[in-house]
């Protein structure tokens, strides 16, 4: 059976990545910050009979996540899929958006991702079999207001993705972007209660005047949804699908 790595793969749509792929079989490594980590993966690989390993890199720290890669390989045997997920978000005016949430945000969002293609690579153009699947945002198809990092470390993903499709492309290697619209994970809840402080609203109002507003089905998008294009994403069916930005945005960018 396949092996994945999924950056950020302890809260929200990581978590249910990673538990979608361990109920199809698949080895894991979860990363994330969360300090129950350990906890996660014992819990996934009892209630799915699979390999779970957990790992605390810090997404902001180049040389902790080579490390992770090269651990995980030594782990699971190889990385056959790897899933960059990991993210964080903050909101804020141009004028006021603080340098160092710039250089996190750019980190996490895009460079981590860099960082753990690079260190796969190899190993995946070697075996002759590699999908990479980065979870990006509609936000890597159309911008908000007051949110200039996050956007524009989600456009840089789009191109990221494209690039590692062409030269992954002889190798078969492919790499490919999900661009959910909003998805209730604890990374929106937080929002949901700024923007509720933000706008004097209630949390019910930000969900439906601010947050749905650009998703015509007014629904949040199910993790489980973007858990099954992920696994068809990493499936040999998909194997001529690749440098794509795939929506899953309840009509969001076809505006
Ligand atoms: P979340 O906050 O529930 O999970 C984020 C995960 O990333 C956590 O496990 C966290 O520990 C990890 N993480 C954050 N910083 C890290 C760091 N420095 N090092 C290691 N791990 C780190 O958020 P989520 O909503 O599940 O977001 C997951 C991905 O989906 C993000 O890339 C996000 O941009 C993207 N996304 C989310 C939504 C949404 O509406 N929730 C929509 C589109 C895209």
């Amino acid at each position: 059976m396949k092996n994945v790595l999924i950056t950020g793969g302890t809260s929200g749509i990581g978590l249910g990545l990673a538990r979608a792929f361990a109920a199809q079989g698949y080895n894991l490594v979860v990363n994330g910050l969360e300090k129950n980590g350990e906890e996660i993966a014992d819990k996934l690989a009892q209630e799915h009979g699979v390999n779970v390993y957990f790992s605390p890199a810090n997404m902001l720290q180049p040389e902790q996540i080579r490390q992770m890669v090269q651990q995980a390989a030594q782990q699971l045997g190889q990385v056959d899929v790897l899933v960059n997920n990991a993210g964080i978000q903050h909101v804020a005016p141009v004028a006021e958006f603080p340098e160092e949430k710039w250089d996190a945000i750019l980190a996490v969002n895009l460079s981590s991702s860099f960082h753990t293609s690079k260190a796969v690579w190899q190993g995946m153009q070697e075996r002759r079999f590699g999908r990479i699947i980065n979870i990006a945002s509609a936000h890597a198809l159309r911008a908000s207001e007051f949110k200039a990092a996050y956007v524009a470390a989600k456009h840089g993903i789009a191109g990221l993705t494209k690039v590692l499709a062409l030269e992954g492309a002889p190798f078969n290697i492919t790499c490919n972007a999900i661009c959910p619209g909003y998805v209730k994970t604890p990374l929106v809840e937080a929002q949901i209660a700024d923007q509720a402080r933000a706008h004097a609203m209630s949390e019910d109002e930000v969900v439906e005047k601010v947050m749905l507003k650009k998703q015509p089905v007014k629904q949040f998008v199910d993790v489980e949804a973007i858990a099954q294009l992920a696994l068809f994403l990493a499936s040999d069916a998909a194997a001529q699908m690749t440098g794509a930005c795939l929506p899953i945005d309840g009509g969001w960018s076809a505006q």
